[in-house]
């Protein structure tokens, strides 16, 4: 019967959580399937996937490649553990014009044949159906794998698909991503889901001076990340009026700055609301001027309970854009809308904003009538 054999990491499995990170990637596992016919089995530290329509293999895998807490998986022919019905099944893998190597792993002992044994029977056999093929043990073309286990079943398989690793979505509670439509976060997204927290987007936009297609590109990438997420709640904030008044009043070298502290508040704000445990932005060291040291510090302080997690703060732009190509998320996010960010850019922005600098322009506006007239634009998008 063909299968596919998902494994999972081992070492958080250890202690106390085991049971509450199993049953929240079964069940992640079940979601990302959903409107599939299939079997799940839990056996010997593995999953076992059966009883699907093949021709839907493909797309399973692909859905479970995106599946946070596990590591690998093999598409498998699953027999009754003998020694015929293994050297049939192994016997019809094409190992023609090729080099191979078997592999047997045996966690029932009770099986009659040593594992050395078995694997140079097999590789004998196949020797001598493929008389053009050839044995390499350090280097093969093709490794054909055979698991016995306790429970009598055996599985062969040539593939293992490397998956996502990471821990099981929904482990590690839940967080709100700034998401603008650049590279960085959704990528600072995808990395803190990979670590098993979920999270919600908040948006800002500056419309009219943005325009309805940024706001889309940022609704696309929010689709592009619930591929691993699952369903995203956007909340869609405009940040017009902020940036008027600033620019209205503040000196100009300032604007970003400001802008991001207000950014903040709201983003706490919301996380209040919503019962969301931390800020993630996609901010990385030195980057540009607001991600200096002393700019994110400047723009940090205003958050009061709420840690701010900065995911990709030590990594390069190249780094970050490779993940960006993986996710998928890279071709959109370079599509030239202007994001808010951008609109009101001052030529100079100031590098090293202290805190008290920042305060007495901030005593030029009234912050808090902001915030809450930022909040009241408040629109939800749900995507996925
Ligand atoms: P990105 O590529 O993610 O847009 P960036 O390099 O353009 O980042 P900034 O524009 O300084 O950098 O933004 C830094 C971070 O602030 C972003 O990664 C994002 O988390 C947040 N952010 C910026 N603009 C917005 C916005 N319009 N709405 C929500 N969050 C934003
Ligand atoms: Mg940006």
């Amino acid at each position: 019967m063909r299968v596919l054999l998902l494994r999972f990491g081992e070492l958080y499995l250890k202690g106390n959580n085991r049971n509450v990170f199993e049953s929240v990637l079964i069940s992640n596992i079940k979601k990302a399937l959903v409107g599939h016919d299939f079997k799940f089995e839990k056996t010997f530290g593995r999953y076992v996937i059966s009883s699907y329509a093949e021709k839907e293999e493909s797309v399973l895998i692909e859905k479970l490649c995106k599946v946070f807490g596990l590591y690998s998986l093999s598409p498998a022919f699953e027999v009754e553990a003998g020694v015929d019905t293994i050297s049939s099944v192994v016997g019809e893998v094409d190992v023609s014009g090729k080099s191979f190597k078997v592999f047997v792993k045996r966690a029932d002992k009770t099986f009659p044949i040593s594992s050395m044994d078995f694997a140079k029977d097999l590789g004998e056999m196949l020797l001598n159906s493929y008389n053009d093929s050839f044995v390499d043990l350090y280097n093969p073309q093709v490794e054909i794998h055979v698991d016995i286990r306790m429970n009598k079943k055996a599985y062969v398989f040539t593939q293992s698909i490397k998956c996502q690793g990471g821990l099981p979505l929904g482990v590690s509670g839940k967080g709100l991503l700034l998401l603008s439509g650049g590279i960085d976060s959704p990528v600072a997204g995808y990395l803190v889901g990979k670590r098993g927290m979920e999270f919600e987007c908040l948006h800002f936009h500056s419309y009219p001076y943005t325009s309805e297609l940024a706001r889309d590109k940022v609704l696309t990438l929010a689709k592009k990340m619930s591929a691993y997420v699952g369903k995203l709640k956007v909340h869609v904030v405009s940040f017009t009026k902020v940036q008027e008044a600033i620019h209205a009043n503040c000196s100009p070298e300032f604007m970003i700055t400001i802008m991001r502290r207000i950014m903040m508040r709201v983003a706490e704000r919301l996380c209040q609301q919503n019962s969301l445990g931390a800020i993630i932005t996609g901010e990385s060291l030195g980057q540009v001027a607001s991600q200096t040291m002393q700019s994110m510090t400047a723009t940090g302080v205003v958050v009061k309970r709420t840690p701010i997690f900065r995911p990709c703060i030590a990594m390069d732009k190249e780094e970050i854009i490779k993940v960006a190509n993986e996710i998928d998320t890279y071709q959109t996010s370079v599509l030239p809308y202007e994001d808010c960010c951008t609109v009101f850019l001052p030529k100079n922005p100031v590098i090293r904003p202290t805190i008290e600098r920042c305060e007495r322009e901030e005593r030029k506006l009234d912050v808090d009538a902001l915030v809450e007239e930022c909040l009241n634009t408040e629109e939800i998008v749900e995507i996925g």
